[in-house]
């Protein structure tokens, strides 16, 4: 299957607005990330059963979370929530190393098989609960929050370097965080809908 060319003018394009993001997105078939009973459902723009109660986000708000991280070719980056690994997988594109932490070993392991084939080999994965975030690799330039959390797991504002941004869902809107000089600027983004984070 190829990655059809409306999926990135159409979707991708339309929600990062960032040529980089899209070439990412042109790297990595989302299709080979889900069940091959939903393949035909791989372009829509739609989140998708990864199983366990998880799902692979819908493409459109992988595009716009990515484009709201500003990721840049130095960056080291924390992802929470590794879920089908396609994130990480865009992710891997974009920046020079991506930190990936799922508290499901299923979708672990299913996740670092898929980024093997695809011969990426900047991504390295943990199984945790990642409200404890990965101390052994931070601080970090950037952190993403794939799951909606309640409220902002407060360690990984401390894994955070400063300049650093960090997005997350919180109670259904999607916010950004700006460390800039031990002051920290809030901007919600916009509604989103996300599975659940396991505090
Ligand atoms: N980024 C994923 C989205 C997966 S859905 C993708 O591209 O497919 C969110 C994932 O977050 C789920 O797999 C869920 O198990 C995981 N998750 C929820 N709470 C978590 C926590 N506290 N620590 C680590 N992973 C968590």
């Amino acid at each position: 299957m190829r990655i059809p060319e409306y999926f990135l003018k159409e979707i991708i394009a339309p929600a990062c607005n960032n040529e980089r993001i899209v070439e990412a997105f042109k790297k990595v078939p989302r299709h080979l990330f889900i069940d091959d009973a939903l393949i035909k459902l791989a372009y829509k723009d739609d989140a998708l059963p990864i199983g366990y109660g998880q799902t692979i986000s819908k493409p459109s708000t992988v595009a716009k979370m990515t484009a709201i991280l500003d990721p840049q070719p130095n960056d080291k980056v924390l992802e929470i929530g590794t879920g089908s690994g396609f994130q990480a997988a865009i992710l891997s594109k974009l920046v020079s190393e991506v930190y990936t932490v799922e508290r499901i070993p299923a979708l672990y392991r299913r996740a670092t098989t898929i980024i093997r084939k695809l011969y990426i080999h900047n991504v390295k994965f943990k199984i945790d609960n990642g409200k404890v975030g990965w101390e052994e690799y931070a601080p970090y330039d950037k952190i993403i929050v794939t799951a909606g959390a309640e409220l902002l797991p407060e360690e990984l504002l401390n894994q955070l370097k400063d300049g650093g941004r960090l997005v997350i869902p919180i109670n259904n809107t999607l916010k950004l965080y700006i460390k800039e000089s031990n002051k920290l600027i809030k901007k919600n983004i916009s509604e989103c809908k996300f599975v659940k984070f396991v505090f």
